[in-house]
């Protein structure tokens, strides 16, 4: 077999020919000036050298591709809207990038059931319409929904605002077309919810971040519409009073979204959208509160809410939109300042408020310069920790974030996935068992690892 993650240069000119006849001439594209936008990744920190960009139309020609790329030793790198934070989707190692967004249609959608069949190409907006114009919802949602596809979510088992409300993209996933590395067409899309018969492999590709094979397309459980909300920007002086917070808004209502923002986080993001501060008074720390109210039960739940300094609430669909803003506007302002480390964690409730309280000094000793950013979903013990002002290559403070993570028996990626930024530290989350399955079934799927070889498993 020819060595893998070869640069495209070197990849057979046979190669390239057969898959130009495969996807036609205008779906593979080889002008480094066309491939740009597919090389680097969203937060900049990430970049790989030219490689060819291959637009297949249907899982059959991406099953023929994988073919081909088995018979060259080619490395296919999966890539949705490439709004991925960890790298998993940078041909770094060379190969072919697999762009899958003319898999793209929304089919078969039961409005009884509350499902529906979407292409691993559509975007999470793109199936949120469709959902809500016959009285559903789709149940996950983040900021980049307009370019995040359905395989990207999938593949990263994306979570987003309402996990809190309904859990990621894994608790939505009803079935799986998909291509494995071995060069199987896999197709179980069922029309009914429980279904146990066998192995899940919608499961198993879900946070596989494109290692086993390509997700083509997938059976998507609908959420109900939630009644009328309350948006709720709720300002603390102390992490500990958000978490408590957050926990009673919990167990008293019903929430749809609990976001943390800190006082340096919302400065940021009022500059960077020409926004006026939602408070007239600095708020340490605020929590984005979207509810489900039937009536006054949140004022009551607010009347209640020890170290609670400042509210700010709207009802109105326009005004909860503004102040859904300022939390939606964190990753793109961070991302303005330079080259960002996203290590996105999550801690148990119990030592969260320690976590957050603490983590900026443990990042200042060890790196004087970085700057700490902490938003994320709070409600879920979710926070995204940013790094700015850092060399993209400094593992050593990613390091030191994760282990104190680990070591206070939290997860070391919530929702982005492993990428290549975190794969050195994947022993921290699983042992050398957990990790020598993985492999194995990585191995078995993938016999000759052409499926994504540079990302998750070390
Ligand atoms: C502003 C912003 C906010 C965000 N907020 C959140 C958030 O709240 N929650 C969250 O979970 N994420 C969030 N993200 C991260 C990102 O949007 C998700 O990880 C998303 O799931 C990536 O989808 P994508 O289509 O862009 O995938 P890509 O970035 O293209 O790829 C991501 C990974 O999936 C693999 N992949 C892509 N498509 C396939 C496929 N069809 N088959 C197999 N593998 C595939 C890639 O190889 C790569 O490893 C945010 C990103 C941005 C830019």
């Amino acid at each position: 077999m020819a060595s893998l993650g070869v640069a495209w240069r070197s990849i057979p000119p046979t190669f390239l020919a057969d898959l130009r006849d495969l996807v036609g001439p205008r779906n593979l594209l080889t002008d480094p000036d066309l491939t740009i936008g597919h090389r680097i990744d969203w937060t900049g920190r990430f970049t790989a050298d030219p490689v060819p960009v291959v637009r297949p139309g249907s899982a059959g020609e991406i099953a023929e591709l994988v073919t081909l790329a088995r018979r060259d030793g080619i490395a296919l790198v999966p890539q949705g809207g490439n709004t991925g934070l960890v790298g998993g989707a940078t041909p770094m190692e060379g190969g072919v990038v697999v762009d899958m967004r003319r898999l793209g249609q929304v089919s078969d959608l039961d409005p009884v059931a509350g499902q529906l069949t979407a292409g691993a190409g559509a975007t999470i907006g793109e199936v949120q319409a469709v959902a809500r114009g016959v009285g559903w919802e789709y149940g996950v949602d983040w900021a980049a929904r307009d370019s995040a596809t359905v395989g990207g979510s999938i593949a990263t088992d994306a979570g987003g605002i309402r996990f809190v409300a309904h859990g990621g993209t894994r608790r939505q996933l009803i079935g799986i077309e998909a291509v494995f590395g071995s060069g199987e067409l896999v197709s179980h899309l069922p029309r009914v919810e429980k279904d146990n018969t066998g192995y899940q492999l919608a499961s198993l590709l879900c946070g596989s971040e494109g290692t086993l094979g390509l997700v083509t397309a997938a059976r998507l459980r609908l959420v109900r519409p939630p009644g009328p909300t309350v948006v709720a920007l709720l300002g603390f002086s102390s992490v500990a009073d958000v978490v408590s917070g957050g926990t009673m808004l919990r167990l008293g209502s019903r929430p749809l979204a609990l976001e943390l923002m800190t006082a340096r986080g919302l400065e940021l993001v009022c500059r960077h959208l020409g926004l006026t501060h939602p408070f007239e008074d600095r708020q340490e720390y605020v929590l984005l509160a979207e509810l489900e109210d039937h009536g006054n039960t949140v004022q009551a739940v607010l009347a209640e809410m020890e170290g609670l300094t400042a509210s700010a609430v709207a009802l109105d669909a326009a005004s909860q939109l503004r102040l859904w803003r300022y939390r939606e506007g964190h990753t793109e302002a961070i991302s303005r300042l330079g080259s960002v480390h996203k290590l996105d964690v999550t801690l148990p409730p119990g030592v969260l408020a320690d976590f957050i309280a603490e983590i900026p000094a443990a990042v200042a000793a060890l790196r004087p310069k970085a700057t700490v950013w902490l938003f994320g979903h709070v409600g879920d013990g979710n926070i995204h920790v940013n790094l700015t002002g850092l060399d993209p290559d400094d593992d050593d403070i990613d390091g030191l974030v994760l282990t104190e993570v680990a070591a206070r028996g939290g997860s070391i990626s919530a929702e982005h996935g492993i990428g290549r930024a975190k794969r050195r530290f994947l022993s921290l989350a699983h042992g050398a068992a957990d990790l020598a399955v993985m492999e194995r079934l990585r191995a078995a799927l993938d016999p000759d690892r052409i499926c994504n070889p540079g990302v998750l498993l070390p």
